[in-house]
This record gives C-alpha cells, structure tokens and sequence, in this order.
C-alpha cells in the first residue's frame, strides 16, 4: 500500500491507517487552528499610519515581506491542489493535503487582511513577485523545479518520474516552506519583540506554526517516498538536491539583504544569512543528508 502509484489502494478508504505520521500532523494543524480576523490590527494601522513609529527600512522589510508571502502561499496552495494531491494514493496523506490546503487558504486571506487594514495598494503587493527581482528570483525557481509535474500528462511511474515528483515536494516543502519562508520569519518576529506591528507579527508566527507542520508533513512524504522505492534516491540525485539548497540559500541571502540593506532592530542582513545557512543545515538533516554550512544560530 504504497503512498503513490498504489492501483489497490481504495482512495476512499482511511482506516485502517498505514501512515500514522500523516495523521499525527493532521491533528497537529487542527490543534493550531486560527484565523486572522482574531487577530487586532489596531496597533499596526496606528504604526502604518504614523511617521515616526517605523524607519523607512522597517517599511521595506515589511513590504517586502507581504509582497513575497501573498503570492508565495498562493503558489503552495496550487502546487498541493494542482499537482500533488492526484499522485498521492494514501488516503491519510490526502487527508492531511485537504488540510495544509485549507491553511494555505487562511494565509491567502492573512495577507487580504493585512492589505486591506493597513490600506496598501494590491497592485503593488500582489505584483511584487513579478516586479522585485529577490522575490521574482525565489519563485521562478521553485516554479522552475516543479513545472513537469503540473503538466496534465504527468505520472509518477517510473524511477525518472518518481525523481520529478520528489524534485517537486523538495522545492515546495523543503526550499518554499522551508527555507524561502524563514529570513521573512525572523525579520517579522524581530519586529514584534520590538513591539511593533505587533498584529503582522502575532500573524506570522500563527504562519510559522502552520508551516513547520507543512515542512514536517513534506519531509515525512519525501522519507517515505524514498523508502518505498529504492534506487531512486541515488549519490547523483543527492548531489543534485544539495546543490537546490544551496541555490535556494544563495536565493533566499539575497532577499536578506534587498528586503533590510541596512540591517534592522540591532539584526544586520549578514546575522539573517547566517540564520539562512542553519535552517538549510537543519533541512538537509531531514533529509538524512550531512550539514552543509555548520554556522551557528
Ligand atoms: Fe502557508
Ligand atoms: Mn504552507
């Protein structure tokens, strides 16, 4: 009962569970339920609005932000309806997509939230993936990596396929969510310890919550993909899945440093490249693959 290309496995037909962790991270997510209107924005319109609460590095970072993550959860949310979800034949598993894909609904609609309390133009927000080169270059890579397996012909038979639909899962869980989302991660939370958009940041870290699940979920995949059909995980394809991390690093120390040039709140962009390397360092150990980095938090 393989979690894909299973011909007999019932789709409809969950118990009795063969992949508890798919389970376990299901629970984990409605544990964590939220949803951004619980959340006050009294205090960022305040901040928003005022010309001395935030330097106009802090609006940057803050807008560089919300432009990355409004389309970025937008891209998850297709890639997990559009071309994950039909491959997977375990029903847990699908379980938890229906999940993460729900999430991904509440964090669309976090930035809708945010866009219209603080009254940004849309326009500018939701084209800054198009418009910003550090965020265009973040997604076009994933978009890059994982393109063959939207395709309508797409099949994971095959070790060749079943390597694209591992390329896939590593780009969206491994580099998207767990990598490109973690320099905008820090950025925000340091602001919220400095009190201020305190709204934003109480959002984002519900987010981050959100999708260390999705990471956890997506590497559990991965792990058990791998398991399942051997020969497929070979030292070229490793190689190769080092050196995406590596991109992605390269990608994600290069947003660091356009969305805060100047540094922020006491953090220089060099400290959040640092931090970018010790949270490749710790997905690639999810991955049971050597350290690549070893720089300290
Ligand atoms: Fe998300
Ligand atoms: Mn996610």
């Amino acid at each position: 009962m393989p979690v894909i290309n299973s011909a007999k496995t019932d789709p409809n037909k969950i118990l009795p569970l063969h992949y508890p962790w798919a389970r376990r991270h299901y629970k984990a997510g409605v544990a964590n339920n939220w949803v951004p209107e619980e959340i006050s924005m009294q205090k960022d319109v305040e901040h928003w609005k005022s010309d001395h609460v935030l330097t106009a590095d802090e609006r940057r970072m803050v807008l560089w932000n919300l432009g990355f993550f409004s389309t970025a959860e937008s891209l998850t949310a297709n890639n997990i309806v559009l071309a994950v979800y039909h491959h997977i034949t375990a029903p847990e598993a699908r379980q938890y997509l229906l999940r993460q894909a729900y999430e991904e609904a509440i964090h669309t609609d976090t930035f809708i939230y945010c866009c219209d309390t603080l009254g940004l133009d849309p326009d500018e927000i939701y084209t800054m993936y198009e418009t910003i080169p550090s965020i265009k270059e973040k997604d076009a890579f994933v978009v890059g990596l994982t393109q063959s397996v939207f395709s309508p012909t797409f099949s994971t038979e095959g070790d060749d396929n079943v390597r694209r639909f591992l390329r896939d899962l590593v780009g969206f869980y491994v580099i998207m969510e767990g990598i490109f989302f973690y320099a905008g991660f820090a950025m925000m939370l340091a602001m919220r310890r400095q009190n201020k958009m305190v709204g934003i940041g109480e959002q984002f870290e519900f987010i981050m919550r959100d999708e260390s699940i999705h990471l956890a979920f997506g590497c559990d995949l991965i792990q058990t993909i791998r398991a399942e059909n051997p020969g497929v995980w070979t030292a070229a394809f490793e190689a190769e899945i080092l050196g995406l991390v590596e991109q992605a690093v390269t990608l994600e120390q290069r947003y660091a440093w356009d969305a805060c040039p100047n540094g922020l709140l006491g953090i220089n962009a060099e400290q959040f490249c640092q931090y970018v390397e010790h949270i490749a360092d710790r997905r690639l150990e999810r991955l049971d693959m050597p350290k690549r980095y070893g720089t300290p938090n």
